[in-house]
């Protein structure tokens, strides 16, 4: 039984700028989540509450870069995992809060936060506990090497049982038309 356990893979996880929509698909692949407990155990992830990466053999990251603690989480990541996999279309190409990249950063928070639709008495907020932000959302290869793109808004749960069953059985990665078809 314990040799059992050593063999298990250490899965990480975490949402950068995004919705934990790409989580929610994890999830979605159902009764496949008990064959998936049979292969792996997780460190940082929403399922055990770890608030820092350890070692692991394998990060699952959603979500853009949009600000300093992205970066800081995202480097960690990368130094901890084995392998890393940008799960869906915000952490491949800044996805939906990259949408911001086409306006300064000063007139977002102008919107946001003082001239905005139904803004009373509005004010930048700016307290040093809040992560500064970038001045664009970047995807997450132009700050650290990602090993494998995983795309979808999200990607559906069949894809992600599809590349976790053949990754952690050590078969080369090959996903059914249908799986990779988005239209
Ligand atoms: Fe959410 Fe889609 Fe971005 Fe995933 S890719 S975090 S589902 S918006």
């Amino acid at each position: 039984m314990r040799e059992q356990q050593a063999k298990k893979v250490r899965v990480a996880t975490c949402s950068l700028a995004g919705c934990f929509g790409c989580h929610m698909s994890l999830l979605d692949i159902d009764e496949r989540l008990i064959d998936l407990v049979e292969l792996v155990e997780f460190d940082r992830s929403p399922i055990t509450d770890i608030k820092e990466v350890g070692p692991s053999d394998l990060g699952l990251i959603e979500g853009g870069v949009c600000n300093a603690e992205n970066v800081e989480v995202l480097r960690a990541f990368r130094r901890q995992c084995k392998t890393l996999v940008a799960v869906g279309a915000c952490a491949i190409t800044g996805g939906v809060p990259a949408m911001r990249n086409h306006y300064p950063l000063h007139e977002c928070l102008d919107e946001a936060y003082v001239n905005g639709l139904g803004v009373q008495d509005g004010g930048i907020p700016n307290d040093p506990e809040l992560p500064l932000l970038l001045n664009q959302v970047h995807p997450i290869h132009e700050v650290v090497k990602v090993d494998y793109f995983l795309p979808g808004c999200p990607p559906a749960a069949d894809t992600i049982w599809t590349f976790l069953e053949q990754l952690l059985s050590g078969k080369p990665v090959e996903f059914a038309y249908r799986q990779i078809h988005y239209d």
